[in-house]
């Protein structure tokens, strides 16, 4: 009896036509997937992203020096050196992180009292070789003004819970 069933499932192409079926009734449904990199997800305000250096609106950098961030980093994954200015104002001369040893905790930028180190919503900085993981003062600097509007966004949607 089964072959027989077999034989005219395959005559008609019943199971071809019941797949074709399932793929037309889900042609119109909602798509559950992403055309990744064109599309992308949303993110919480609070994804841990790619660190970054902010400033102030003036231009001026807000980090201070205190190394708050380097204390309290568990992977000892930051670097600081610092002196002070003319001015008297400290600021630093070297800020380094080495994102290969970076687990991405958050600490830092909880540490922080002027919001000065964050981690931004980048999640799309892989690279080739370590060395380019290695970040100094200048590149932390460029990823605060390339993501500053994002990052000030996010701040402001989260403040009523830190
Ligand atoms: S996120 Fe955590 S591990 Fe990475 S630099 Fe900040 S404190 Fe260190
Ligand atoms: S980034 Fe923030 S916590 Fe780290 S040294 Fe600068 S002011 Fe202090």
């Amino acid at each position: 009896m089964s072959a027989l069933v077999n034989v005219v499932r395959s005559m008609f192409l019943t199971e071809l036509l019941s797949g074709m079926a399932l793929t037309f009734r889900y042609m119109f449904r909602e798509r559950k997937t992403l055309n990744y990199p064109h599309e992308k997800g949303s993110l919480s305000p609070r994804f841990r992203g790619e660190h970054a250096l902010r400033r102030y609106p003036n231009g001026e950098e807000r980090c201070i020096a205190c190394k708050l961030c380097e204390a309290v980093c568990p992977a000892l994954a930051i670097t600081i050196e610092s002196e002070p200015r003319d001015d008297g104002s400290r600021r630093t001369t070297r800020y380094d992180i080495d994102m290969t040893k970076c687990i991405y905790c958050g600490l830092c930028q909880e540490a922080c009292p002027v919001d000065a180190i964050v981690e931004g919503p980048n999640f799309e900085f892989a690279t080739e070789t370590r060395e380019e993981l290695y970040y100094d003062k200048n590149k932390l600097l460029a990823n605060g003004d390339r993501w500053e509007a994002e990052i000030a966004a996010n701040l402001a949607a989260d403040a009523k819970y830190r």
